[in-house]
């Protein structure tokens, strides 16, 4: 285009016959010679520039966009700054160019050295060439156009191709994030154009792997005609869902849900899959389905009643027991208002718990609800209701659980009914009561109580019980406590303090309520009056114990000093026998032995009555020959009952033991008492003593003594055993006696475990039957002499502490015929003495009651002696008239070694010197 111009500006410049033609063009700020005609005297350089605002031609051109013709300047003088006049050029004529757009792209001019007016050619001429000018410039901006879309078509394709890739890398990206399997694939073949990484990963292939599969590779439940008939069937945007299950390279599978879309990409029909892994989803299922299975059954088989409400308060779900409560069936409870099965009573309160909970007011609710049995009858239910509400809060049901709790409110009410009747039990009772928890604190009491205390009930129930007692410590209380709750009951004394003070005695019993551990309660009785009696009759008891021991020291006394002269008679008697030669005196001298015998056993009755009064009856068992007693005691009678002319007879009936093992003295006495009876009580005909075996008691013996006597009357009968009892109790009776025979009788015969009873008719006769156990000796004691006489060959040196002279007589005359020597002293301190002084003796005989030191002082004197002299001990043998045990005691406590008991007989003495002679000192 610039050859073009050119040509038009040269042919310009020589058509109009001027040195200079133009084309200018705008740059920036400046006006450019964009084109000058090649002319010999044109001043214009191609590419020189004038700044815009110099006063050019051309200037004022584009200012006005009009054709300027200026014939001379140098006659204007408007041009006189124009910097082409001082290039020469004076006359100028020009036309502006502009862009399609409207927009200035210059001039196109010419210009002359000399004055031109410009012929109407010459603008013609230069009007033709700027529109050829204009005709070039409208090409260059087409052009120019052109290449600027062309540019821009490039720049786009660039930028088109730059997000397509970024698009599909995108893609990718957003593809392999997904946690879901996606599977693209073609309808019609159902081969697979892409999958994501999840897809890759869940099935165990890699892309490249997964590309070349099947559907039915990986999805066992897809074949073909299923393909095809609900997957290659969708229509365009149409998806479809369902579940399967995917199985992966390894073999295993598990469930998805697998959503299908058709889809155009790209101008492509694919379809889209997306399998989500559901094996989470099915497990909680399962296990959901599981949970509501169990909680199904347990609902059906619980004991509990269990029913679904709706929001009306009908009956939607019933469990077998809540059915069978109401001895009806699920069937027909279903649909119900629940308030109508309910007794009429509670109906409104049940009504008013479903209104609560349905507005919100209460969550739970829980009620003691009577409901009514298809039979009418009431059933008891602890009834508990709660709602469910849906997503936006709103209640859609009421669940609610039914307890039969008939047997415990039955039971309440029994209570209420016991209580009622414990209350008035409790109150009408004189005795005092309180109840009390196991922190002592009073808990209850009655009227008589407060009567009793002075305190009010409100006072007393501030309270504890330690307030009340009034000698105890918490300690004593507690340990009662304890034993109250060990035993659940106890009685006991104890002394209260009232309000006012004043300490009264009170008898209480407690009981311990186990059903209620810690709970007591008691009933109190004020027994100060009965203490005072009780008081009374111990200080009258204590005196007649004083009494009693003063009358059994009198019979001590009278004892020994009976026995003391009869125990010389005794021993003078058996040393005649020794000496007597004829048979007949010896005879006689037995009889008094033997009647002297009975006398002492008189005394030991008259001291037996004391001891049975006391209780301290002791038994002294030994072998002997049954009937040598039975014999020897009735031979103590023939005399006497010859002389009354009675046959006095003994009968054995049945096989006896020879020997016996019990308290000879005590048979002889049980004997000698019944035998002197019946024949005291006999004027004519017999008195008969049998014995015969008694089956029914272990080795028993019945001793019967019947006689043809006065009898004894019926009415007399039952008291005859009881002490100072006789028939004929007047002063002018026929008979002698105390009255005490029989008393002592029954007391012997119970204390040998055995009995005894009367048979008598009056003026016939009467018969005493004696049952007692007399087990036999045992057999090698039988063969054992009775009394063996020890072997009197080693002498030794006696010495005899005696007071009595007649005493001292009897032993010097028993020991008379022995190797022994015997050395006599008449009380203690001369024995004491005599020991100390260095008497040598093997045995001292003491005797306990002596003047100035007593037998016990002697003894106790010589053991310390022995003690402080380390010598030798001298064996010691007590000898008194004292017949209670606790004498024996005294001795042996005092030091000595034996004790004998007067009457001493020879062989007893004889044996008991010889014992402790005999026993080493170590063992003494
Ligand atoms: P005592 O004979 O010393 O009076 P007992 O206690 O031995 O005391 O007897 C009490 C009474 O029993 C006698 O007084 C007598 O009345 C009556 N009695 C005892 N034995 C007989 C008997 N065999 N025959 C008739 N009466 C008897």
């Amino acid at each position: 285009m610039i050859d073009a111009w050119q040509q038009v500006v040269n042919t310009l410049a020589r058509a109009t016959q001027v040195p200079a033609a133009l084309i200018m063009r705008v740059h920036a700020n400046d006006i450019e010679v964009f084109i000058s005609a090649e002319t010999a005297d044109s001043p214009y350089q191609k590419g020189a520039t004038e700044h815009l605002d110099s006063g050019l031609y051309c200037e004022r051109v584009m200012d006005t966009r009009q054709m300027l013709r200026v014939p001379d300047a140098l006659a204007d003088p408007q041009w006189a700054n124009n910097p082409d006049v001082p290039l020469g050029m004076i006359s100028y004529c020009g036309l502006p160019l502009t862009w399609p757009t409207g927009e200035i792209f210059g001039t196109i001019c010419i210009l002359d050295n000399r004055a031109n007016p410009f012929t109407p050619l010459a603008q013609e001429l230069l009007s033709a060439f700027r529109e050829t000018a204009q005709a070039g410039l409208a090409t260059v901006y087409q052009q120019s156009l052109l290449r600027d879309v062309n540019t821009h078509l490039e720049e786009l394709a660039a930028t088109r191709a730059q997000d397509i890739a970024q698009e599909n890398s995108r893609y990718r990206i957003i593809l392999d994030a997904l946690s879901e399997s996606v599977i693209i694939g073609s309808p019609q073949s159902g081969k697979i154009l892409d999958v994501n990484r999840a897809f890759c990963e869940s099935l165990g292939y890699t892309r490249k792997e997964a590309l070349i599969l099947s559907p039915t590779d990986f999805d066992p439940s897809m074949d073909a005609q299923r393909f095809a008939s609900e997957l290659g069937s969708l229509a365009p945007d149409q998806q479809i869902r369902f579940e399967t299950c995917h199985r992966r390279r390894d073999g295993d599978e598990f469930p998805v849900e697998v959503t299908v879309v058709r889809a155009e990409i790209h101008g492509q029909t694919q379809l889209i899959g997306v399998s989500r892994d559901i094996s989470e989803r099915v497990a909680a299922d399962s296990a959901i389905r599981e949970s509501a299975q169990r909680h199904r059954a347990l609902i059906n088989n619980t004991a509990i009643g269990i029913i679904q409400c709706d929001i009306d308060g009908r009956l939607q779900e019933v469990n077998p027991a809540f059915a069978s409560l109401l001895g009806r069936t699920v069937e027909e409870l279903s649909g119900l208002p629940v308030t109508s099965l309910i007794h009429p009573e509670d109906a409104p309160s049940c009504a008013r718990a479903f209104q609560d909970l349905l507005h919100g007011q209460t969550e739970h609710a829980r009620l003691e609800l009577r409901f009514l049995r298809r039979d009418g009858a009431v059933v008891w239910t602890d009834f508990s209701l709660s709602r469910q509400q849906n997503d936006v809060g709103a209640v859609t049901r009421i669940f609610c659980m039914a307890q039969d709790i008939t047997q415990r409110i039955c039971a309440e009410q029994t209570a209420l009914l016991k209580e009622s009747h414990y209350r008035s039990v409790v109150e009408t009772s004189g005795d005092g009561f309180w109840a009390v928890s196991g922190d002592g604190v009073i808990i209850d009491v009655n009227q008589a109580y407060c009567a009793l205390s002075g305190y009010t009930r409100e006072e007393l129930l501030r309270l504890k019980i330690t307030d009340l007692e009034a000698l105890e410590q918490q300690v004593d209380v507690d340990a009662r406590m304890q034993q109250i709750i060990r035993n659940g009951h106890a009685v006991f004394e104890t002394q209260h303090r009232r309000k006012s003070g004043e300490i009264w005695n009170a008898e209480v019993s407690a009981t311990h309520l186990a059903q209620e551990p810690g709970t007591f309660f008691g009933f109190v009785r004020d027994i100060s009056e009965r203490k005072q009696g009780e008081l009374r009759l111990q200080q009258a008891k204590a005196q007649a114990e004083a009494a009693s021991r003063a009358k059994t020291e009198f019979l001590a006394i009278m004892s020994h000093e009976i026995r003391t002269p009869i125990n010389v008679m005794l021993g003078m008697g058996e040393l005649m026998e020794e000496s007597c030669a004829k048979e007949h005196q010896r005879k006689l001298l037995r009889k008094q032995k033997e009647a002297g015998k009975a006398l002492l056993a008189l005394i030991e009755t008259t001291l037996e009555l004391a001891r049975l009064e006391q209780g301290a009856l002791s038994l002294k068992n030994a072998d002997f020959v049954l009937l040598d007693l039975l014999r020897a005691t009735i031979e103590l009678f023939e005399q006497n009952a010859r002389a009354k002319g009675l046959a006095l007879e003994l009968q054995i009936a049945g096989p006896m033991p020879h020997s016996v093992r019990a308290d000879e003295t005590r048979l002889r006495q049980i004997l000698f008492n019944l035998i002197s009876n019946a024949i005291k009580f006999t004027e004519s005909g017999s008195v008969t003593v049998s014995i015969a075996p008694l089956p029914e008691m272990p080795h028993g013996v019945r001793i019967r003594v019947t006689d043809t006597g006065i009898g004894i009357p019926a009415e007399h009968q039952e008291h005859i055993f009881e002490h100072f009892t006789q028939v004929d109790s007047s002063l002018s009776r026929k008979y002698g006696g105390s009255g005490l025979g029989l008393a002592i009788t029954k007391h012997l015969a119970i204390h040998m475990g055995g009995a005894i009873r009367l048979r008598s008719e009056q003026g016939v006769g009467s018969v005493f039957e004696v049952d007692l156990p007399l087990p036999p000796s045992a057999p090698a004691l039988e063969s054992v002499p009775a009394q063996a006489t020890p072997d009197a060959s080693a002498p030794l040196r006696i010495l005899l502490v005696e007071d009595s002279e007649d005493n001292q007589m009897l032993i010097r005359a028993f020991l008379q015929k022995t190797p022994h020597a015997l050395e006599v002293v008449n009380d203690g301190a001369a024995a004491v003495r005599l020991v100390c002084d260095g008497g040598a003796f093997d045995v001292a005989l003491m005797d306990i009651q002596m003047p100035r030191l007593n037998g016990l002082e002697a003894t106790r004197a010589i053991r310390q002696w022995e003690l402080q002299q380390e010598g030798a001990h001298l064996p010691i043998i007590a000898l008194t008239a004292h017949a209670f045990a606790e004498d024996k005691s005294l001795a042996i406590a005092a030091g000595c070694d034996d004790y004998l008991t007067k009457p001493i007989k020879k062989s007893d003495l004889l044996a008991a010197i010889e014992a402790l002679a005999a026993t080493p000192c170590s063992e003494s």
